[in-house]
């Protein structure tokens, strides 16, 4: 575990870190992986406590990071009759799933898992001519989630939600520091178009995927696996446009099917079933050799057939999502800046390689072409909380429920890189809950953090990333928030059993 602390750092503490890195080379440690682990063990900030500078906002929420979970919470702390700042380094909200080209939202494999914001996100959604995603493998077990947040929809969408509750978005505006007085966060420090400012609120809440606010409000956080140290793997997602899609469906998938076995059981399912058309196009166990082939010829290298996936998009008939390319966990790391940054070179390589691959050989792709490359990294993992209550694999495993639960999901275990004795599943009907002790901290009593960054082990984080888990824990932040303020209660002494039921988004069945 790593703890970082919101004091300016010192000279000597800074040659301390450069002495790591440099020793890391000097015993050889090769991997920008291990390197990351060994060098940024604090987080390195100014001392903001007495600098003069305005202050661009005074809330009662203040929220830092727009994706789909700091977006729930700032809506719905503002439904429920906040004064709301949201905070966001780019310029549209959605995070992964808008900047990130992240797309579908996944489904949790359990009923009843939609929070009421989530079901008036798909309904808003259907306005704008895309539905959730029904009809597909009605026989398997999907449950709730499954919206079909198309990005340039979803960015719209979100932007009337915030424009109809009152929220103040501050769009490309950075987080770079906090100051915290007394275990409360007093203000947090933004960069703006117009220089630095701050940002006053009664309660914060870290939006941020990286628990940047939290670090700096000294937070103690965690990084990577506790096995390897490494971070999930990060990939640079991209669209493709133009592509044939009868023809890729009918030359390739279902040839591929026939000629190869069931490599694509959604490409079978809509086959059989004539469900809505959506359609999964990956790299299978029948199909390696198509890829490996292709690696033979010097058209693809090892890394970038490790992972490819592709998914159509509803209202872009003839686009694909492509969930790849994928850049090996082992050379670079999430957590460390100059290997973040090569990896997107790196990933922009792997992602053009790729795009000529498939418009040379595969049927459907002779005039397709990328139109659209990701403006965010895709960060599966990178720091997460230590909370109040910490979720590991068990709340998983043993389908945990909670008094206190803001959200319930099924969905696995889903690492990328490291294999772990995952061999339990959930049956059908099997859930397990999250609680609201993992979105508080134990140091700081006016924070709440939400999404990917909440209070978890390696493995449990892996489960509760997806889309639909992240979106309900915001909405939970936002309802705590906005009632622990009405009622003069922080944060993190608030029990959100406390809330009368038919305020809270979600209520355990037990
Ligand atoms: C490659 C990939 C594929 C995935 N596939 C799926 C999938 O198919 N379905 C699914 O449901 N989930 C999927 N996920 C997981 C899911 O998309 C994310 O875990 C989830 O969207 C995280 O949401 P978030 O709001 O916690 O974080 P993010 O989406 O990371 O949002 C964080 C926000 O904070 C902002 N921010 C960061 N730092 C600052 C700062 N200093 N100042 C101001 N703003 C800041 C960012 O710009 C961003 O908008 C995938 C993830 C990846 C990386």
């Amino acid at each position: 575990m790593e703890k970082a602390f919101a004091i300016p750092i010192s000279r000597r503490d800074f040659m301390k870190l450069a002495g790591l890195t440099a020793a890391s080379s000097l015993l050889g440690i090769k991997d920008d992986a291990a390197k990351a682990e060994a060098a940024s063990p604090t987080i390195s900030t100014m001392d903001f406590d007495n600098a003069e500078l305005p202050v661009l906002f005074d809330a009662d929420v203040c929220v830092v990071g727009g994706g789909v979970a700091g977006t729930a919470a700032a809506v719905t702390a503002a439904r429920k009759g906040a004064k709301v700042v949201l905070v966001e380094r780019g310029i549209s909200l959605g995070g992964l799933a808008t900047l990130g080209c992240v797309f579908p939202c996944m489904a949790t494999y359990c009923y009843d898992s939609d929070t009421p914001y989530i079901t008036d996100l798909n309904k808003r959604m259907e306005k704008q001519g895309v539905p959730p995603l029904l009809g597909v493998d009605t026989d398997s077990y999907f449950g709730g989630g499954r919206g079909q947040y198309v990005p340039e929809y979803l960015s719209f969408v979100y932007d009337e939600m915030c424009e109809e509750a009152g929220v103040d978005i501050l769009y490309n505006t950075s987080l770079v520091g906090a100051v915290t007085d007394g275990g409360k966060i007093v203000s947090c420090v933004v960069q703006t178009i117009e220089g630095l400012a701050k940002i006053q609120a009664k309660t914060f809440v870290d939006g941020t995927g990286d628990a940047l606010l939290s670090r700096f409000a000294g937070i103690p956080v965690e990084k990577g696996s506790e096995k390897t140290g490494r971070n999930q793997p990060m990939s640079l997602r991209f669209e493709m446009g133009g592509i044939d899609m009868g023809k890729l469906y009918h030359q390739f998938i279902i040839k591929g099917v026939k000629e190869r076995g069931p490599f694509d059981k959604l490409a079978e399912d809509t086959l059989r079933k004539k469900g809505r058309p959506f359609l999964q196009f990956w790299k299978w166990k029948q199909n390696e050799k198509f890829f490996q082939d292709g690696v033979a010829r010097g058209e693809l290298t090892e890394d970038d057939i490790v992972y490819i996936q592709a998914f159509t998009i509803t209202g872009k008939p003839t686009v694909l999502s492509m969930n790849c390319p994928e850049m090996p966990a082992l050379n670079f790391s999430a957590t460390d800046t100059a290997s973040y940054s090569r990896a997107v070179t790196f990933g922009r390589k792997m992602m053009h390689r790729l795009a000529g691959f498939f418009i040379k050989n595969v049927p459907g792709f002779e005039k397709a072409y990328i139109s659209r490359e990701a403006s965010m990294v895709g960060v599966r993992e990178s720091w997460r909380i230590r909370g109040k209550y910490y979720m590991t694999d068990k709340e998983y495993t043993d389908a945990r429920h909670f008094h206190d639960a803001v959200a319930r999901t099924a969905y696995p275990i889903d690492i990328h890189d490291v294999n772990l004795d995952l061999s339990k599943k959930l049956k059908k009907g099997e859930y397990y809950e999250i609680p609201y002790r993992a979105l508080v901290t134990n140091e700081i009593s006016n924070l709440l953090v939400v999404g990917r960054c909440a209070s978890g082990s390696f493995a449990a984080q892996a489960s509760f990333r997806i889309q639909p888990t992240c979106m309900s824990m915001g909405e939970a932040a936002g309802i705590a928030a906005a009632w622990g303020i009405s009622h003069g209660i922080e944060a993190n002494a608030l029990r959100w059993e406390d809330i009368p039921a038919e305020e809270r988004s979600y209520v355990s069945e037990g």
